[in-house]
């Protein structure tokens, strides 16, 4: 445990490590401890397997009675694999996931113990509530919160627990979490969606979104990320020297992976495989230590939760190989933060995937219709969907000429910008029959070809077209997915109601023909949502200034971001689509916004600390090594001595008068903070420490660098950066 920089460094060093072969096919091991479809069909009855999958596919409520049924198959599957305990995994607004184990183990009145397991423990639990953050849902209304079971993320088992995916809610219903909302808006886009997908093809049922994540992070050893307050309770450093050497050399990108880290990666792999996460992707990220790991997509609901199960395995598998895994956005300064990257699709029941151009124009028609109506949606609620990735962790990451700044804009790539072009000189109302020839072969006839060869792609930009979907890439490697997925397909939700409805209108009321209905809204769609579109470098100053021209949003802090939450249109969206009441949006954002506070809060806290009991005493014990060489030179030199210990006087008043600042600094920052804490508001006191103690961060930092360049290292008291980037 904590201990000083050169134990840490020489326990490090000292690491030794084997490597792991991999053997054996991942797809034996697939899904190995989740109670799927083939379980099931092993350990339901053919009723109970009936009604779980009718509750999956078409939402159907499960009776008590079927329910006892599931929870005695899923126990004997459970038992058979060796689990002890079940808990309700949920996600509270926290973040995280949480999770309370209860025993199998019971005790019956008569004093036998037998493992129980029933309806009522499967279907809904009351935690005890009242630590996890409510927004003052549960003061306005009961303290209570309950678990409710999620039928469509299948129970698993990790380690020697069952664990059964919940949404949390309060005991009157509003969401005190973040996968309630999230089923609600896939619920809506699926609606959505299915009407307009029936104008191509009357099969559709259901339409899926479909989600797959790129996870970015930071592997440290454990002794050396220990060694460091900063690390250890706030994810980042918040000092450090840059290191002489960096990222310049890009040498670490797609380079050999390190052999401690595959290491973790195998076993991280293996461990994946078993809880059916589908992770495919591994390899170097840009910056030194910087990996990423990617899964196949699946449907959203269920890629969230294993992006979930996914961080927490990852802490438990790192901590084996004596790493500790950092997730925060930007855990160093001047090297790249972390993302993660949101790959995001619709498809349908029959196989289709909505965002990818068939074989004929009317499959082209229909995937422009979703093209086209995604990029209104975004377009319309820019401010809205740039919410859903703040965070006071994000915000060190965003903009900072590595990923994109926080402004919303869409690139989709030179031809298909063509194509939209075309389609926006489409005359209004019937097409001639040269029209619809010319429109259908040569345009939208024409879609796939240009997708196939269409490589460029364009980094900097916070939504990017991909080939056959969406990409979102602003979203932090912290931030849980449910957040940006729920507001993405709540936001193509309502478009693609209002969608239907205006083409609705053209058939009857003005006689159109479906493709030139459909024709005509999308031209008034490209030309209405054209600002949104930019091809350009996302990362310039001149993208800053045109994105004020196009009255897009630049909300450069959380605190600012936040705000739309609740105005008065994000009030009636949510509320339209059943996503969200006003009473919930007021609290997820206290809850958003608490948690920026306690944040700054606690980094500031972390800070004035390491530098009262770190940095400065570090300082002045160099200071005497210097004032006793210097006294020597006295008594030796006599007068003379000025000139002969010139350099060691100089060193000495330069860390005289850092010392000087940073305590100024320290103390002028734990009155800001003391003041913005004397503030009751919640958006007053989040601004306030954005504005007030934040800013105090960077300077404080800076006489803390000047100074570990300075002092002796051995004198140095906090781990240097080139020694966590550069350990393996
Ligand atoms: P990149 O160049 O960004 O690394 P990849 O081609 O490796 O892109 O794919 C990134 C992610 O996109 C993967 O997780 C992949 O499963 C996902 N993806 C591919 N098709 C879809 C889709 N239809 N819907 C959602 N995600 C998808
Ligand atoms: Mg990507």
């Amino acid at each position: 445990m904590p201990q000083t920089r050169f134990q840490a460094l020489t326990e490090s060093r000292n690491r030794t490590h084997t490597n792991i072969s991999e053997t054996g096919k991942r797809s034996d091991l697939f899904a190995k401890n989740v109670f799927n479809e083939e379980k099931m069909l092993q350990f339901l009855t053919a009723e109970a397997l009936e009604n779980v999958k009718s509750a999956i596919l078409q939402g159907t409520k499960i009776d008590r009675k079927i329910a006892n049924q599931v929870a005695e198959g899923m126990k004997a599957w459970a038992l058979s694999l060796g689990a002890t305990h079940y808990t309700h995994w949920f996600q509270p607004l926290t973040g995280s996931t949480a999770e309370k184990h209860d025993a199998f183990f019971d005790l019956l009145p008569d004093g036998r113990a037998m493992e129980k397991f029933g309806g009522a423990q499967l279907v809904q639990q009351e935690p005890d509530a009242s630590s996890f953050p409510s927004g003052g849902i549960r003061n306005t209304f009961e303290a209570r919160g309950y678990t409710a079971w999620d039928p469509t993320s299948p129970a698993f088992i990790y380690k020697t627990t069952l664990c059964i995916p919940t949404i949390f809610v309060a005991y009157t219903g509003e969401a005190l979490d973040n996968k309630a909302p999230l089923l609600r808006a896939l619920n809506a886009v699926d609606e959505a969606a299915t009407a307009v997908a029936q104008f191509f093809d009357k099969n559709v049922r259901k339409v899926y979104a479909t989600l797959g994540w790129e996870q970015e992070y930071f592997l440290v050893d454990k002794s050396l990320a220990n060694s460091r307050i900063d690390i250890s309770v706030t994810g980042r450093t918040l000092v450090g020297g840059f290191s002489a050497k960096g990222q310049q050399l890009d040498d670490h990108y797609f380079g050999v992976i390190p052999a401690r880290a595959l290491a973790f990666m195998s076993e991280l792999e293996k461990e994946c495989t078993r809880l059916g996460i589908p992770v495919k992707t591994r390899h170097n990220e840009v910056a030194p230590n910087q990996f990423e790991l990617a899964s196949v997509f699946e449907e959203a609901n269920l890629s969230v939760d294993h992006n979930l199960l996914l961080m927490d395995v990852m802490e438990e598998i790192a901590d084996k190989f004596n790493f500790t895994v950092l997730f925060h956005e930007k855990p160093f300064a001047g090297i790249n933060g972390s993302g993660k990257h949101n790959n995001w699709s619709l498809a349908t029941d029959t196989g289709v995937n909505l965002l990818s151009p068939g074989t004929t124009p009317m499959k082209n028609l229909q995937f422009l219709t979703f093209f086209v109506n995604t990029i209104k949606a975004v377009d319309t609620y820019e401010e809205l969907l740039g919410s859903s990735i703040a965070s006071a962790s994000n915000d060190c990451r965003l903009g900072a000429n590595e990923a994109p700044p926080p402004i919303l804009s869409i690139f989709i790539g030179k031809q298909l910008s063509d194509v939209l072009d075309e389609l926006e000189g489409v005359s209004k109302g019937k097409l001639s029959p040269q029209e619809k020839t010319e429109l259908k072969l040569n345009v939208v006839g024409k879609i796939p070809e240009i997708l196939l060869d269409n490589t460029d792609r364009n980094r900097t930009s916070p939504f990017a077209f991909t080939g056959n979907k969406f990409e979102m890439r602003g979203v932090g490697s912290k931030t849980n997915c449910a957040k940006p997925m729920t507001l993405l397909n709540t936001i193509v939700a309502k478009q693609l109601t209002d969608f239907k409805k205006e083409v609705d209108t053209l058939i009857d009321k003005k006689n159109l023909k479906k493709d030139e209905a459909v024709f005509n809204v999308l031209r008034e769609y490209i030309k209405t949502s054209k600002r949104i579109r930019f091809e350009g470098d996302g990362y310039g100053q001149e993208w800053q200034d045109e994105a004020r021209r196009r009255k897009l949003s630049i909300n450069k802090n959380t605190p600012e971001a936040l705000q739309v939450i609740t105005s008065k249109e994000s009030i009636k969206l949510f509320k339209q689509m059943n996503v969200l009441s006003e009473v919930e949006l007021k609290a997820h954002k206290e809850v958003e916004l608490g948690a920026y506070i306690f944040h700054i809060q606690i980094e500031g806290r972390v800070l004035g600390e390491m530098v009262y009991n770190h940095i400065i005493p570090a300082a002045v014990k160099y200071q005497n090594v210097l004032l006793e060489n210097i006294r020597g030179l006295k008594e030796v030199y006599g007068a003379a001595h000025k000139k002969v210990a010139e350099s060691q006087l100089n060193i000495l008043e330069q860390i005289g008068e850092h010392i000087l600042n940073i305590k100024k600094l320290t103390d002028e920052m734990a009155d800001a903070r003391k003041r913005a804490n004397g503030m009751s508001m919640m958006d007053k006191k989040a601004e306030a420490y954005c504005e007030n103690v934040r800013p105090y961060f960077d300077k404080i930092r800076e006489h803390s660098d000047k100074l570990e360049k300075l002092i002796a290292d051995e004198f140095w008291p906090l781990t240097k950066y080139r020694e966590i980037l550069f350990s393996k």
